[in-house]
């Protein structure tokens, strides 16, 4: 069994990432700027915003916070937003969650500019990513590709079983093992004889919230297991959705919790601001 490590391939996507900032800005000044939307004080909220602040920092990303009280009225968020759109600075801009009952996820994020959309949440880049066409693509899933590409993991040809049908992991995940290829069962909770599914396949992705989901008994042995799980235990430990001592004894490759495919969502985001400021600001890339 080999550990994908997704600490370590974010660690390096970050550092080139940097790399290319740096350059940029040498140059020509320019810096790539991050918008972030909170609305709220949710305690969660605000440490997940503080840690995007220091981590775009570190890699010379302008991160600008957009704070607003939980009573805020949807069109001064929207105003704000279209503000952002015009604004040079903002290369991207993402919606913090949760949001309070007055306020539309679906208005705000369909107002957010198509090209600055970097969490890829907006009902065109998730077409486009589905028709295979290039777009910003939400980052969990993105994260998962990218991981297995770089322990050069063939995915053409697979039989890949994805648990979890969510708009942010699950399907967007399935649109891009297609577009590579695969053959793709997404599974639900409605789902019958689970095991069957997971059972013949090569890679099995896991997203679906519960602590030691998956269990040995639905691995084939050799399968490649990745867990996009995020659990909190009762003694605050964070787990995955995989009992991983017993399910990693089966598999050719998983990923850890923490360790895995979290670490390469941030990866990812960071990407994506990259990549909307190429494209925002006209910049050729080399
Ligand atoms: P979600 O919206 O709650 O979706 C969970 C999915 O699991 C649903 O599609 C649900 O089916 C399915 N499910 C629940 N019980 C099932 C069962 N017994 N059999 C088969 N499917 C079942 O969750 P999410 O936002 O996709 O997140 C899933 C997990 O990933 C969470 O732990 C979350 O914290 C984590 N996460 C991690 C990252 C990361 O960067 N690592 C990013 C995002 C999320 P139905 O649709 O039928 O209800």
């Amino acid at each position: 069994m080999k550990l994908l490590d997704g600490k370590k391939v974010a660690a390096e996507i970050k550092e080139e990432l940097k790399r290319k900032i740096v350059e940029e800005k040498e140059k020509t000044g320019k810096i790539p700027g991050l918008g972030i939307i909170q609305i709220g004080h949710n305690e969660a909220a605000s440490v997940y915003v503080q840690s995007q602040i220091k981590g775009s920092k570190a890699l010379g990303i302008q991160a600008f916070l957009y704070a607003f009280e939980d009573d805020v009225k949807e069109e001064v968020v929207l105003q704000k937003i279209e503000e952002l759109n015009q604004t040079e600075k903002i290369d991207g801009i993402i919606l913090q969650l949760p949001l309070p009952e007055q306020i539309s996820r679906s208005h705000i994020l369909q107002a957010i500019d198509v090209n600055k959309d970097v969490d890829g949440f907006k009902t065109e880049n998730m077409g486009r990513l589905h028709l295979g066409e290039e777009g910003f693509n939400p980052c969990t899933p993105e994260g998962v590709i990218t991981l297995l590409k770089k322990y050069d993991i063939e995915i053409a040809g697979k039989n890949v079983t994805i648990i979890g049908r969510s708009n942010i992991v699950g399907k967007p995940m399935l649109g891009l093992f297609v577009n590579h290829d695969a053959t793709v069962t997404i599974c639900n909770s409605l789902t019958k004889n689970l095991k069957e599914h997971t059972l013949k396949a090569d890679i099995i992705v896991v997203a679906v919230g519960k602590e030691k989901f998956l269990t040995a008994d639905m691995v084939q042995e050799g399968a490649i297991v990745v867990d996009v799980g995020i659990n909190r235990t009762v003694t605050g430990k964070i787990v995955g959705d995989v009992e991983f001592e017993e399910v990693s004894k089966k598999t050719s490759y998983i990923t850890p919790v923490p360790g895995g495919v979290g670490s390469m969502t941030v990866a990812m985001l960071f990407q994506n601001i990259w990549k909307a400021f190429i494209k925002n600001r006209r910049i050729v890339n080399d």
